[in-house]
């Protein structure tokens, strides 16, 4: 250590030596790890000690990709910036120049525009299949396929994907299959043990749970997961020590909140259902013996003034998001699937009145009454 102030005040020594064990994993805000001779840093290169760099890894994306392999029944895991980054990830770990990718029509809008608009320019090919009847799938394999990609429960519609059937058709054609599993989480359904090779997440979404962070997580078969973290490691898309750690602080708390999540988003359903200004209730059914997940879905369009339920909300916010603990509605046409050609909306069932719900942990009542009060008031005479 140097003598000068100039030199202590940079270099901030005191806690070098000390050994504390902390119970919370602390925060790794570190860009890079230190060494402390050319044997020490060799040994990195050897794989015996885990850390040079943060964007090729830190302790606290790895806490985070190793809790939701676990969760997930997974061998291996890797965080990512967003759950679009773990997505392109996942893609790029399987797919290169020349080869064919099959994709559920009814993906999360973002991710139909990462298929859509991206990956053709990196010289993969997509094509867009209507998974809901199965069978047809299979027309559409090529010899260039390499793989094929849904979500575990479909956004906003909330089809659920019968992931062991897909997993056996990929299986069958060497295909690898990769889920989005954002909407259920590994609560209620796990699509690896299922059949699933990768498994994606929004962490955004209910793994952090608290609409603070942007984040995603990719687990899956070790040499798939290998691969997709070069590609995070090279393309420059690794989260965030903090959000890391607020993303794990998160997860903590997942059982519970989804308990909450999804007793609430039940007891709305069947409210909503005998409601008289609701012409259609989406709402999944046996998506797991601990519930069918926290989104509620309605389309209005014949029997409400829209504008006039998106005013009357009271104290349920407008969000373009979802799995927050607050309840939140957002508007399909407006903003996820915006980028979506009218026919392909129009197809989907994308109608001018669909209303996504987030149902939040408040008290169901509350929540009810609140949906209930906007109904009345934008209902048509
Ligand atoms: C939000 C979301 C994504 C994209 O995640 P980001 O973290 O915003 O990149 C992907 N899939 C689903 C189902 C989502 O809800």
């Amino acid at each position: 250590m140097g003598k000068h102030f100039d030199t202590k005040s940079v270099h901030l020594s005191g806690m070098e030596e000390k050994k504390i064990n902390s119970k919370s994993t602390p925060i790794y805000q570190t860009s890079a790890f230190k060494f402390k001779d050319l044997e020490d840093l060799e040994n990195f290169y050897q794989g015996k000690n885990d850390y040079l760099y943060t964007r090729v890894g830190n302790p606290n994306t790895d806490e985070l990709g190793a809790a939701v392999a676990q969760l997930e029944g997974a061998p291996s895991g890797v965080a990512a910036a967003s759950g679009t980054a773990a997505i392109l990830a996942g893609v790029l770990a399987v797919a290169k120049q020349g080869d064919h990718v099959i994709a559920a029509t009814d993906i999360y809008g973002g991710t139909y525009q990462l298929l859509a608009n991206e990956l053709p320019d990196l010289g993969i090919e997509v094509s867009f299949v209507d998974f809901a009847e199965g069978e047809k799938i299979a027309d559409h394999i090529k010899a260039n396929t390499k793989m094929v990609y849904s979500e575990s429960i479909s956004n906003p519609l909330l089809r659920r994907e019968d992931i062991e059937a897909l997993g056996a058709l990929a299986r069958e054609a060497q295909l690898v299959l990769m889920v989005d599993n954002t909407f259920a989480t590994p609560y209620l359904c796990r699509p690896y043990e299922q059949g699933a090779d990768l498994v994606v997440h929004s962490a955004t979404k209910y793994i952090g749970g608290h609409s603070d962070i942007t984040a995603g997580v990719l687990v899956g078969h070790e040499g798939l997961i290998e691969k997709a973290n070069q590609k995070i490691v090279n393309l420059g898309s690794s989260l965030s020590p903090f959000e890391a750690w607020l993303t794990c602080r998160g997860l903590k708390t997942l059982s519970v909140r989804m308990e909450r999540h999804v007793a609430n988003a039940q007891k709305l359903a069947d409210a909503l259902h005998k409601h008289e200004a609701v012409e259609k209730v989406y709402y999944p059914e046996d998506v797991s013996p601990l519930g069918n997940g926290a989104i509620v879905t309605i389309d209005i369009t014949a029997t409400c003034d829209v504008e006039r339920f998106f005013q009357s909300l009271g104290w349920i916010k407008i969000v373009p998001t979802l799995a927050g603990v607050e309840t939140s509605v957002s508007y399909p046409l407006a903003t996820s699937h915006r980028a979506l050609p009218p026919e392909t909306r129009d197809q989907l069932g994308i109608t001018e009145g669909l209303i996504r719900i987030s149902v939040g942990i408040e008290a169901a009542d509350d929540i009810i009454e609140g949906f209930n009060q906007a109904l009345n008031q934008a209902k048509r005479n």
